[in-house]
């Protein structure tokens, strides 16, 4: 006759067939495929007793066991329903019944804590629709999967889900703006610019916002220097929560800045009669930068460069403020900002004279930026993020809510 034991080591060792089930102190009774293609694994705890909950005396009289359906992660493309043998221990002291622990599911779940783990991390990359109906599970409990993965991320960081919570405090931090939609209803983004990671995604982008936000930051007097766009409303915030920073223009803005200049001048040429054909689509030869064109590309821009004199000025004069940035120290920067600016005023085209007053208004802010090299301290980190925050927003149709769109953006990993 056989004994119990032997017949669940044959099922075990069925070759072809039985896929090991790694989980922690759990063995396999059981697998079996079902007509609907999903795979029934019955298993039951290694352990041979276990301490009462209410005198702590270690207790192995069985006193029954009952089958508990949960849903583990999917092996092999299958869906895996887990039917988990609970027993129940009978404590000698207490004359009480009481249920085994369940490590591998927590208490009263009907799901694997690793399958919980697994939803949430998808869906910190993928639609939380798309999540669901891969796992045949409700959007109700990915988007809660994803906020338990969400949580513990970001509290390694000292971070919370909860907004109104303390903000660990960066020494240089990075602000920036972003539209939720395209064209209105801005938010604030606050970064540590050192640990490349977003601190908080805010809604709003006036004072009272701005300040919201900064009064948040655990040591208001730690914060050394702040990079931001030339937004007033920034620079004031700044000043008023974090009087001890030092505030940098970010260069990207303020390059993107006479770049929005250098597009007016072809806006200007494209609605010429001499410009219309010409001009037509190649707005963009002249707004990215000259390294990022093929050759191609470069040689249409030269061209175009050599019929229309003025936007050639514009693009040179917005190319050599990008080399301004890229070889000025502290020590040369003011004399040769001076000089580019000079030769803007005498050289530039209207769209660009008047792109000048930014860099009287934040002279010192754009200057600064040379006292943190090498720093460099944004990099387009904050546009970048920018980028990708709408990458999310694009994939998260039908996810319109500020908690969740915030979320999403904290748990992004800056490269
Ligand atoms: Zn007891």
């Amino acid at each position: 006759m056989r004994s119990q034991h032997t017949t669940e080591e044959e099922t075990h060792q069925t070759p072809g067939i039985v896929i090991p089930l790694e989980l922690d102190g759990l063995r396999m009774l059981k697998q079996e495929m079902q007509a609907d293609g999903k795979l029934r694994v019955e298993v039951i705890a290694t352990k041979k007793g276990e301490q009462c909950p209410h005198c702590g005396t270690m207790c192995v009289k069985q006193h029954d066991v009952r089958p508990r359906r949960k849903h583990d992660v999917p092996l092999r493309g299958h869906v895996v329903e887990l039917v988990l043998h609970k027993r129940r221990f009978w404590c000698l002291r207490c004359r009480k019944a009481f249920t085994e622990s369940d490590r591998a599911c927590g208490r009263r779940r009907r799901t694997t804590v690793r399958l919980r783990e697994e939803i949430g991390k998808q869906a910190s990359t993928r639609p939380i629709a798309h999540v669901a109906s891969h796992y045949q599970v409700g959007p109700r409990f990915v988007q809660a999967c994803l906020e338990g993965v969400a949580s513990i991320q970001l509290a390694k960081r000292g971070l919370s889900l909860e907004e109104g919570a303390t903000l660990p405090t960066p020494r240089c931090l990075g602000i920036d703006e972003f539209a939720r939609r395209k064209g209105h209803r801005y938010d604030t983004i606050v970064c540590d610019l050192d640990g490349r990671h977003v601190l908080e995604v805010s809604a709003g982008r006036k004072h009272e916002d701005v300040t919201g936000v900064l009064e948040r930051l655990a040591d208001c007097e730690a914060v050394e220097v702040v990079s931001m766009d030339m937004s007033r409303t920034f620079r004031e915030a700044v000043q008023l929560c974090l009087p001890r920073a030092r505030i940098v223009a970010d260069h990207f803005h303020v390059i993107q800045h006479v770049g929005k200049a250098v597009k007016k001048v072809i806006g200007r040429w494209a609605k010429s009669a001499q410009g219309k054909q010409a001009l037509d689509g190649q707005f963009h030869l002249f707004l990215r930068n000259q390294e990022d064109l093929s050759a191609e590309e470069e040689q249409s821009r030269a061209s175009l460069a050599q019929a229309f004199a003025e936007i050639a000025a514009a693009w040179q004069l917005k190319e050599d403020l990008r080399t301004w940035y890229a070889t000025a120290s502290a020590q040369t920067a003011a004399a040769q900002l001076d000089a580019w600016i000079a030769h803007v005023k005498q050289a530039g085209p209207a769209e660009l004279r008047k792109a000048l007053s930014a860099f009287r208004d934040w002279r010192s802010e754009i200057l600064a930026f040379f006292d943190f090299l090498p720093t460099r301290l944004i990099n387009g980190f904050v546009e970048g993020k920018n980028n990708r925050t709408k990458a999310i927003l694009r994939q998260a149709y039908g996810y319109r809510n500020r908690r969740h769109l915030r979320m999403r953006i904290l748990l992004e990993e800056i490269a």
